[in-house]
């Protein structure tokens, strides 16, 4: 399958890791919005995050796990979390991912 993030979890892709758990893991976004832009992406494929949810709770689980870590490695702890689902709502790459977002980075 011709997909990037799979490239990227898979190291065939270069990415900056931010941080790593069993079943996902977190790259800075090539085009940051925010000071903070980190997405947090499971490792193994879904379209998108309702799939995800009905297939695999736990990785679901696992993957708001990380994006909370990220969010107290990089910021001040105020962030946003944002799964965009559906080109229609902007989703442009399609393997389950959510962009942690913060305004306040950590200094
Ligand atoms: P979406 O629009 O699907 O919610 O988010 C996709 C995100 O992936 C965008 O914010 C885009 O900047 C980011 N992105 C696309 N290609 C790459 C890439 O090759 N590397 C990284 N690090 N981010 C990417
Ligand atoms: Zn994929």
């Amino acid at each position: 399958m011709d997909c990037i993030f799979c490239k990227i979890t898979s190291g065939e892709l270069p990415a900056t890791f931010v941080a790593e758990s069993e079943h996902a893991v977190a790259f800075n976004d090539i085009h940051p919005v925010a000071p903070v832009h980190v997405l947090i992406v499971p490792r193994v494929h879904f379209t998108d995050v309702a799939e995800l949810a009905v297939a695999n709770p736990e990785v679901l689980a696992d993957l708001i796990q990380l994006g909370v870590r990220v969010a107290e490695l990089k910021s001040t702890g105020s962030f946003r979390l944002q799964f965009n689902t559906g080109a229609e709502a902007g989703q442009t790459v399609f393997h389950a991912h959510g962009h942690i977002t913060s305004r306040t980075p950590r200094s």
